[in-house]
């Protein structure tokens, strides 16, 4: 027998339903903000990724997919989904189709890390790019519409963090004060850290090491280093979030793990889902789409991991029954049962038979697997009279109806 990949999930009937009923309100809520959807392959050149997420970044040195085709070409299966949309934004001129381009996308992605509860190796993500404006109206929209998604599910203790990270202005000035900083704190960090100091200095400050943590709290924060663009940016961000009664709370050590993002970056998380506690994120990347090969163009996006949303919803959700009606066979009357089987499914129910020669015990059995509203029960004398029993399977009440319009008695 062989087994699934570590790290993949078969995704089962059992469950299924939920992730259908978010991926409804995912384009519902992405209908309402005028987002539509792209969908582009599940591989792409390497050289993609390692351009538009940086080499120094977790999931390019260590986590991703990637193999020779038999052409000798690179591959890697995608990690994330902005780097495609992007460069599916500038190989397809989206931009000709009228600006602001509003993009989202669902779907499987890939990274090799070390499965626990949480993080997979395949998982999936529902994610929204926003292309040609600057303006900080967009970004809270963008974050507008993952808050109402979130709002929406029923996820209790969702916390929203914002920063701004500055931008090729005002960062460096930044960066030089954090690496001196950095610099004469060696001692006291971890060797990733320490290796981050050199490598990507930003991400020393979302290090989750308890020991890093003084030395982490008193460095440097980027909000008192943003240029005035930045910093209005900012501001007017928040101004529109308040407006629109969201709620977040500013994290100066928010950071985000790709190299992408300028100005604001934003994490949701959720309290009670352990280490693996962030749902979702995003933020504005406004050098990206020039760094992928295309016209400089700025852009703001946001990405949630469906699995840790689903487990952040927990038991808020009910099941929808399965099946609205069962028929039940009594005797001889399956032709009956098929006749009115076809009926029922044109009129839109949601509707099922036994095809195992059942007792009837067995099939009301089955009816209640299914947790089926009602069951039709087709005898052979009252066939004969041109009559059936409609069971209602909530409080147990029995009626008799005639044959030709049974269907009168489902509510
Ligand atoms: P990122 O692209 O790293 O910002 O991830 C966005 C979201 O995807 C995260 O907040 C998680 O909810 C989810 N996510 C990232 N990596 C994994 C993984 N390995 N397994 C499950 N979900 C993940």
């Amino acid at each position: 027998m062989i087994s699934r990949p570590k790290g993949t999930n078969d995704l089962l009937p059992e469950d299924i339903w939920r992730w259908q009923k978010l991926e409804l309100l995912i384009r519902e809520e992405c209908a309402k903000f005028n987002y539509q959807e792209i969908r582009t392959p599940i591989f792409e050149e390497t050289g993609l990724f390692q351009r538009g997420l940086g080499e120094a970044t977790d999931i390019v040195e260590k986590e991703m997919y990637t193999f020779n085709d038999k052409g000798g070409r690179s591959m890697t299966l995608r990690p994330e989904g902005t780097a495609s949309v992007v460069r599916a934004y500038v190989e397809n001129n989206l931009k000709g189709t009228g600006l602001p381009a509003k993009l989202y996308y669902l779907g499987p992605m890939f990274r090799y890390e070390r499965p626990q509860a949480g993080r997979y190796r395949q998982f999936h993500q529902f994610g929204i790019e926003c292309f040609g404006s600057s303006e900080p109206s967009l970004d809270a929209e963008v974050i507008m519409l993952a808050y109402g998604i979130y709002t929406k599910l029923g996820a209790k203790n969702v916390e929203l963090k914002l920063n701004s990270i500055g931008c090729p202005n005002c960062r460096p000035n930044y960066l030089e004060k954090l690496k001196e900083a950095l610099k004469e704190n060696q001692e006291s960090l971890c060797s990733n850290c320490r290796k981050r100091s050199l490598t990507n200095p930003l991400r020393v400050l979302d290090c989750k090491e308890k020991g890093c943590q003084a030395t982490i709290s008193a460095l440097p924060r980027i909000t008192d280093y943003l240029c005035t663009d930045c910093s209005d940016h900012y501001t007017e961000v928040k101004e529109t979030l308040t407006l629109w009664n969201v709620d977040f709370v500013e994290d100066s050590r928010l950071v985000r793990g790709l190299d992408y993002y300028t100005k604001t970056v934003f994490e949701f998380s959720v309290e009670n889902l352990g280490a693996q506690n962030a749902v979702g994120g995003g933020g504005r990347y406004d050098k990206l789409v020039e760094e992928i090969g295309g016209e400089p163009t700025p852009a703001v996006g946001f990405a949630m991991g469906i699995e840790r949303t689903i487990l952040a919803v927990g038991d808020a959700w009910q099941k929808e029954p399965d099946v609205d009606l069962y028929i039940v066979i009594i005797g001889d009357t399956k032709k009956e049962a098929l006749l009115e089987l076809i009926r029922a499914r044109k009129q839109g129910l949601k509707a099922e038979m036994d095809h195992l020669n059942r007792s009837v015990k067995a099939q009301f059995k089955q009816a209640n697997r299914l947790n089926a509203k009602y069951c039709l029960i087709l005898g052979p004398d009252e066939i004969k009279q041109g009559k059936v029993k409609l069971k209602n399977m909530r409080d147990g009440e029995e009626i008799q109806l005639t044959l030709s319009d049974w269907l009168g008695g489902i509510k």
